[in-house]
């Protein structure tokens, strides 16, 4: 049974289109009521408010984010839990792109949001969204302060050597080319939460953890820290995802506009929208890849084993920048339910000293976590369900209370 907790954050993931939100205690993580507020600037806009485990959904006109912002509170005023009774410490804001400039989660002040305008460039799909997220939170809730929390700042401790492209200078001082990364937020509660299970201090451990979602990506950490990371300047390189096929030749951008006569629109398109899974087999859905495999489709298979192969690749060579490895950590959506694939990847890098507990890798539930590594393995594989809405209002939390 839920109960209203005294003090939590509002966590807003607003899209170009869409809210999503929760009410989380930034202490236990508790989740009290969540949302998603859908199809905004469409005719026919939807609300969809959770508490108790009942939803209350709704169909209407929702022009922009500072109606849905509206709608929101609505929701809370009539469904619960009532926000006047609550300590409402924060909100605290997904922001996907904070170049070099954020490091940390950061208290919205004019000259911050000038800041994450300054970066769309850098994220076009995706700071709009969430700066319209802030600025109607900003209206609604306008005596709570706005904390923006950056998917890139978790990797700001990447080392030059890690997070420099070898481009012309004139890319990387004027066009901030370089190695930013993404799912930090994932990343970095992630890693600490595999410590606390280990009973081990992070600042000793060495961790490869593999965020396998729709967007997947690999990330060394060193206690702590992150020193290099999968995604890059977009959340485009690296692993193989649902709709995006991760590193590939730059080339190939080239030779399609002088083959295939594709615009560079076109071809951004297809390595967002069209490759990965969808690009492989038709579908970017992970578990129907896996259906398919079973009735021996031989796309899904290939798909299947250039996912490994990539993964390989990356864990791979993340034990080398480590200097070795203490624990390899599975996250989101394929890495906590997709105990073949992981299975695959453990057993094939038992060079590196991981040997798979069979049982227990077949024996979690779901949403469990757990260590899926022997007792004698040398390297700890875990499980580790991740928590960005809980990370989000912690972070929130501890940069409102610290002032
Ligand atoms: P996320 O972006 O973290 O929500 O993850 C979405 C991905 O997780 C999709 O590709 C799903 O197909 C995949 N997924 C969810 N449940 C399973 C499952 N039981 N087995 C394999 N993949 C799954």
């Amino acid at each position: 049974m839920s109960s209203t907790p005294t003090s939590a954050v509002l966590v807003v993931n607003a899209g170009s289109s869409s809210v999503k939100y929760q009410l989380v205690d930034p202490v236990t993580g508790e989740a009290t009521a969540k949302g998603l507020i859908e199809r905004i600037g469409l005719p026919r806009g939807e609300v969809h408010h959770t508490v108790g485990g009942t939803t209350y959904d709704e169909v209407l006109p929702i022009p922009d984010h500072a109606t849905a912002l509206r709608l929101l509170t609505a929701a809370f005023a009539e469904h619960g839990p009532d926000l006047g009774e609550i300590d409402l410490l924060a909100v605290g804001h997904r922001v996907v792109h904070g170049g070099a400039d954020f490091a940390d989660p950061t208290v919205v002040t004019p000259e911050v949001l000038i800041t994450i305008e300054q970066l769309v460039p850098l994220a076009p799909l995706h700071n709009p969204g969430n700066l319209e997220g802030i600025l109607a939170a900003q209206q609604a809730f306008p005596d709570v302060p706005q904390v923006a929390v950056f998917d890139t700042a978790f990797h700001q401790t990447m080392p030059p050597a890690a997070s420099t492209y070898a481009v012309p200078r004139a890319w990387r001082e004027q066009y901030r080319v370089r190695r930013y990364g993404f799912h930090g937020t994932s990343h970095a509660y992630v890693s600490r939460r595999v410590a606390e299970l280990m009973e081990r201090p992070l600042d000793q451990l060495r961790a490869v953890v593999l965020h396998l979602g729709n967007g997947a990506s690999a990330t060394a950490v060193d206690g702590g820290r992150s020193v290099d990371t999968s995604m890059g300047l977009t959340p485009l390189e690296g692993l193989v995802m649902g709709t995006r096929g991760g590193d590939l030749d730059p080339g190939v951008a080239g030779h399609l506009a002088r083959s295939g006569g594709l615009t560079i629109e076109e071809v951004d398109r297809a390595l967002s929208k069209e490759s990965g899974l969808l690009g492989l087999t038709g579908s970017a859905d992970f578990r129907e890849v896996q259906q398919r495999r079973e009735v021996g489709d031989a796309d899904a298979e290939l798909a299947f084993q250039v996912v490994v192969h990539r993964l390989l690749h990356y864990v791979g060579a993340y034990a080398a920048v480590l200097g070795g490895l203490d624990v390899l950590v599975f996250t989101a959506g394929v890495g906590e339910n997709d105990g073949e694939l992981r299975a695959e990847v453990v057993r094939r890098l038992s060079f590196l000293g991981t040997e798979l507990d069979e049982a227990a890798n077949v024996g979690l539930a779901r949403g469990e976590g757990g260590r899926i590594s022997t007792e004698d393995s040398a390297v700890e594989v875990w499980v580790v369900p991740t928590n960005e809405e809980w990370e989000i209002a912690r972070q929130a939390a501890e940069v409102v209370e610290g002032r």
